[in-house]
């Protein structure tokens, strides 16, 4: 484990740089599919750094990929830069208060600014650890746009850009120091159109057809549907459109947005079945006419225990880090913010930190395959999971107890804490690369890992062939 200490000297090397870019980003907050700004200061970076970068990828001008290094294993890195609407906030701030510059409505409240750039710079410190020590390896770094709300990933994966990678790797921003031990749900989500036909509401109501009704007549068949769902299962609604505000007119449109949510694929889509066929007999029951539009859809985690307790290793072998006194007593501050479910919803992340009164836990968490519990949200890394062997770990980014999406994780974005927990990552994710090229044998075992998993089904793409990347878009659902 001796490649340890080097890697934590490269990527302490070139921290300030890294520092300064994921502040950048963190100050652009660009949504989902627009992220042009951010994408292009990575590929920029990673273009300087000697990195071939091919732009706007699979469809989106805001995914990139990025290849350094030729034959040996091909290792990839999956970053994420896209932010959240309405979460503007002044950073370091302990009341939820927009951000005074008013240069932008949204905020990285998922971390992603983090994410994108400890992914990025780990991807430059194994390459940088290969090139010095003559190892055959490519090093590539996946910029992944469209996390939140979307699915950057599932297109990237059908456009088959994971296909030969021998193993992918990420993290996420969090609370405290792990392997990522979450199996996340499949989801699916559409948009459902009525069509019906405007009348006077009280001269002529019996020639019109109401798009309202239909809409609130499917609202309350998935109401019913709730009793018979599998477990876990999860379905969430908005209405986009609700006819407009004339009561005297018989309302001639009406738009719902539907999330299907199930532990794996196939129950997402049978899921999303039934809920299409409540939609239909909803349009057959108001003489409305359904138009369902596909938005998105992605894949269950599949955990690969191999890539974990590898990751695991090398994350034990960084050990965790130091925090200064400021540090803690900014996470203090922040915690007292914090409503007690919050911490209670932290500690499901985590095994063994329930409830840790401590403002900041960094040493790393015990971590074991059987201790892998399902959890109720939905990542795009899910399709890569399913295509390559793949892992993941978290960094104690923030104050123990912040809730993700929320104000208090703005607020902290910028924070020392925030890029010791970034850089833990890069180091992390850079030691676990390195770790199994030397060990090709793993890459193998976790190859039959996957294929055993899998079992005879192959990777097959949530999201129908004839349905494209959108364009930007800026409606907020998560
Ligand atoms: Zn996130």
């Amino acid at each position: 484990m001796e490649h340890v200490a080097r890697v934590k000297d490269l990527v302490e090397a070139k921290q300030e740089r890294y520092i300064e870019l994921a502040n950048e980003i963190w100050a652009l907050a660009e949504m989902r599919y627009s992220e042009h700004r951010s994408a292009e200061l990575h590929a920029s970076m990673i273009e300087d750094a000697g990195f071939r970068v091919t732009r706007g990828v699979a469809g989106m001008p805001t995914a990139f990929v990025a290849e350094a290094g030729s034959g040996g294993p091909v290792i990839g890195f999956l970053g994420e830069y896209d932010a959240l609407a309405g979460l503007s906030q002044e950073s370091g701030a302990l009341v939820c208060r927009p951000a005074a510059d008013g240069a932008t409505t949204n905020g990285h409240g998922c971390g992603h600014h983090l994410l994108g750039t400890g992914a990025h710079l780990a991807a430059v410190a194994a390459r940088d650890y290969f090139a010095a020590n003559g190892i055959e390896a490519t090093v590539r770094f996946y910029g992944c746009p469209a996390e939140e709300a979307a699915a950057g990933k599932t297109f990237m994966a059908r456009a088959g850009l994971f296909d030969d990678l021998d193993a992918a790797l990420s993290w996420h921003p969090s609370v405290a120091n792990s392997v990522f031990m979450n199996a996340t749900l499949a989801n699916v989500q559409a948009y459902f159109r009525f069509h019906g036909k405007a009348a006077h509401a009280a001269l002529a109501p019996h020639l019109g057809r109401s798009a309202l009704d239909a809409a609130e007549l499917m609202n309350v068949g998935v109401n019913y549907l709730r009793e018979h769902m599998p477990d876990q299962a999860r379905v969430h609604f908005a209405y986009i459109n609700s006819g407009g505000i004339s009561t005297n007119v018989v309302p001639v449109f009406a738009e719902l947005l539907y999330t299907v949510r199930a532990p794996r694929s196939e129950d997402a889509r049978e899921l999303f079945e039934r809920v299409k066929r409540i939609a239909a007999g909803a349009a057959l029951m108001t003489g409305t006419r359904l138009e369902i539009v596909f938005d998105k859809a992605c894949s269950n985690v599949l955990h690969n225990d191999t890539l974990d307790a590898v990751l695991d290793r090398n994350m034990r072998a960084l050990g965790g880090f130091d925090v200064s006194d400021d540090d803690v007593e900014l996470a203090r501050q922040i915690q007292q913010t914090i409503a007690p479910d919050d911490f209670e919803n932290s500690s499901r992340h985590f095994a063994a930190a329930l409830r840790d009164p401590r403002p900041i836990v960094t040493e790393v968490q015990p971590y074991r395959a059987d201790m892998v519990r399902p959890v109720t949200g939905s990542t795009d890394v899910g399709d890569v999971t399913w295509v390559v062997p793949t892992t993941q770990c978290l960094t104690a980014c923030f104050a123990w107890g912040t809730g993700f999406h929320s104000w208090q994780m703005v607020s902290q974005g910028k924070a020392t804490l925030a890029h010791r927990g970034m850089l833990m990552a890069a180091q992390t994710l850079a030691a676990t690369a390195i770790d199994l090229v030397r060990r090709p044998e793993v890459l193998s075992e976790a190859k039959a890992e996957l294929h055993e998993k899998r079992g005879r089904q192959p990777y097959l793409c949530p999201i129908p062939p004839e349905v494209l990347p959108p364009p930007a878009r800026t409606q907020t659902s998560s």
